[in-house]
């Protein structure tokens, strides 16, 4: 298997162009974000993902996480690189001092744990939960609870879960059974819960699950639905570790992917019940539970960028090294050549690295706009940022999840019969990829987010803003010379022509046939998200011409930069506009009668 070497310039290009880090920096309460800070930051912690993380990655797969009577051993290496992490104050980037964090924009931490991703998904899902549950906590949790479990949690000592699932309860999160009865100062919790990431492990000494439960008599559906922490043993008033609480794991799943990641059964009360504590206020759990949720979205949309990020490495080097057939063009040569060179080895890792790119540059967009949410000076521009926040997370959830299996299936697809063999180690990435636009609200259920909540909330308001947004860089491209600036720019012109329509499209039909608006809801999240990908590309492309007019940066960087947004300008922008007629076209799919299937 390829070795991973953290794609840092990338990263750091994104970070000054899409992110504008120099502006976050002067914000305040984000002074620790200076330029030359953040460098150091992802030097070290590149070091982490490649000589620690991504080595065992691998045997993690092979291994598994295994359960014997309620025990869970994750796969070897698994525990002490967990310490190591701990021990660096890795998880504690971006939280607030009070609670021993380091006040890191939430931008610096996803680069961060985009490697920690890209190194090994299986590890890197343990932190991805803990980073969840304190959020939820510090929205949503009462002093006390704070005081118990925030400072653990946010060294990394202790780890959190998220528990919606359960078997007859998916994406219909509202029909969960799970049961919570008042005693005193506590509720008790009974019931089961099933596909709990890191549910139960050994790399912490202590777990804090986070879990949805029903008060008794309280309304059907998400409406009657509470938040309750439940941790696997009790905490004393001292901050020690007290009994074990009344939930254990009854087994794992076996899985495609994700293999060193438990995915647990969990039973809660055998006993007589879990002792649990409320999160915000009783029938509000959902609420709180979106505080955790769209943290996690945003993060699973990032695995995405990561899986396609290790896929790419691993094929490009493939192609590298892989010899078969001759050159097409110039002289006919008798030498075999290295794949890489034929054309549609390179449209392949094309396609794989422009998709990457314009991917990470969304989650970075976002994860910038979150921070800007928190610091910019006026409530009325905090309030805008996190509008866009909002219309943004369904957007990188599902089109970079969607694109890690198409990218990593790319990447099987260049190794040829090597990539269907699991010895390269290509395959471990298409399988590991596969669950991304499945967990965290399927990727159905986020085109369904983005319409029904996002859209229909202000009618669209926050789109023609961001559609306005996208606008302003037209003037800048159109003082550009050169074709590759050109076709862009005219891409990009009728992808955001094609977004206005179809949300207009879409806001005027949602009121009166909302099936029909459904059924065209995921094509317009895929060429919402294409478009604002490219926009990203594109104000990225413009920065690449800049530096190599004035002779700075790094030529070879800057230049590749401006054919990836070409290359994806062509390949993918101009199509995406073409998806207007999926998007009207739902009526053809709500009139298939579903006996005829
Ligand atoms: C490896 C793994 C880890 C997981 N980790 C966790 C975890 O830590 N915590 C946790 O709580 N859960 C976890 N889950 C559960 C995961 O979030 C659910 O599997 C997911 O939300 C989908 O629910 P479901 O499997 O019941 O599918 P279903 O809800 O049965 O969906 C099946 C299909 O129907 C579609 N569908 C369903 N309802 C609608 C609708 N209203 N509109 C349109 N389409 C619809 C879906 O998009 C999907 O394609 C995990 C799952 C796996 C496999």
């Amino acid at each position: 298997m390829t070795p991973y070497n953290p794609p840092l310039a990338d990263m750091q290009f994104a970070l000054e162009h899409v992110v504008d880090l120099a502006a976050l920096a002067a914000l305040p309460g984000c002074a620790g974000a200076d330029p030359e800070t953040v460098a150091a930051v992802l030097d070290e912690a590149a070091k982490l993902a490649r000589d620690v993380l991504a080595p065992i990655n691998r045997s993690g797969d092979e291994e598994g996480s295994r359960v014997e009577n309620g025990i869970v051993r994750t796969p070897k290496g698994f525990k002490e690189a967990y310490r190591t992490y701990v021990d660096g104050g890795w998880n504690s980037l971006p939280f607030e001092e009070e609670y021993g964090g380091q006040g890191l924009p939430i931008v610096v931490a996803l680069a961060v744990a985009e490697m920690w991703n890209s190194a090994n998904m299986a590890w890197a899902l343990c932190p991805l939960l803990t980073v969840g549950a304190i959020e939820a906590l510090l929205r949503h949790g009462t002093q006390e609870l704070q005081e118990t479990y925030l400072s653990k949690l946010v060294s990394g000592e202790w780890t959190g879960t998220m528990n919606l699932t359960e078997p007859q309860a998916g994406s219909d999160v509202g029909a969960l059974r799970t049961k919570a009865v008042k005693q005193g100062d506590h509720y008790l919790i009974t019931g089961q819960k099933i596909f709990i990431t890191y549910g139960e492990h050994d790399m912490a000494e202590n777990l804090i699950h986070l879990v949805l439960a029903r008060l008794p008599g309280t309304p059907a559906g998400t409406r009657g639905i509470s938040l309750f922490l439940v941790p696997k043993f009790l905490v004393k008033e001292d901050g020690s570790l007290g009994d074990r609480n009344d939930v254990r794991c009854t087994s794992l799943e076996h899985k495609l992917g994700i293999h060193g990641s438990p995915t647990a059964v969990l039973a809660y009360g055998d006993n007589g019940g879990a002792v649990g504590y409320l999160i915000g206020e009783e029938n509000k759990g959902m609420e709180c539970m979106f505080t955790m949720m769209n943290n996690a979205r945003l993060n699973v949309g990032l695995q995405g960028v990561a899986i396609s990020e290790r896929a790419y490495q691993q094929a490009r080097d493939y192609a590298r090294t892989r010899v078969q057939g001759r050159t097409l063009t110039g002289a006919k040569s008798e030498t075999p050549l290295p794949i890489l060179y034929h054309p549609d080895v390179k449209r392949m890792l094309l396609a794989i690295k422009s998709r990457t790119e314009a991917a990470r540059a969304l989650a970075y967009f976002t994860a910038g706009q979150i921070d800007r949410a928190r610091h910019l000076e006026s409530e009325a521009d905090r309030a805008k940022a996190q509008l866009l926040v909002d219309l943004l997370i369904p957007l990188v959830k599902a089109w970079s999840t969607d694109l890690g299996v198409e990218n990593s299936s790319l990447a099987v697809q260049i190794h040829g019969g090597m990539g269907f063999i699991e010895e390269t180690g290509v395959a471990q990435h298409f399988r590991d990829a596969r669950i991304l636009p499945i967990y965290e609200g399927t990727n159905g259920i986020q085109a369904m987010d983005l319409l029904g909540r996002k859209l229909m909330r202000d009618q669209g308001a926050a789109a023609a803003v961001f559609v306005a947004t996208m606008r302003e860089l037209d003037a800048a491209l159109a003082e550009q010379s050169g074709d590759d600036l050109a076709v862009v720019r005219r891409s990009l012109a009728d992808g955001i022509d094609a977004v206005e329509q179809a949300t207009r499209l879409l806001v005027g039909s949602f009121g009166t046939d909302p099936a029909r608006a459904a059924a065209g809801s995921v094509a317009y999240l895929n060429l919402f998200a294409t478009v604002a990908g490219g926009w990203l590309l594109g104000k990225q492309a413009l920065a690449a011409q800049t530096q190599l007019a004035r002779g700075a940066g790094d030529i070879g960087f800057n230049e590749a930069k401006l054919t990836t947004a070409r290359f994806f300008a062509e390949q993918f922008l101009t199509p995406a506009a073409a998806q207007l007629s999926a998007i009207g076209g739902g009526a053809t799919i709500v009139a298939f009668d579903p006996d005829q299937f």
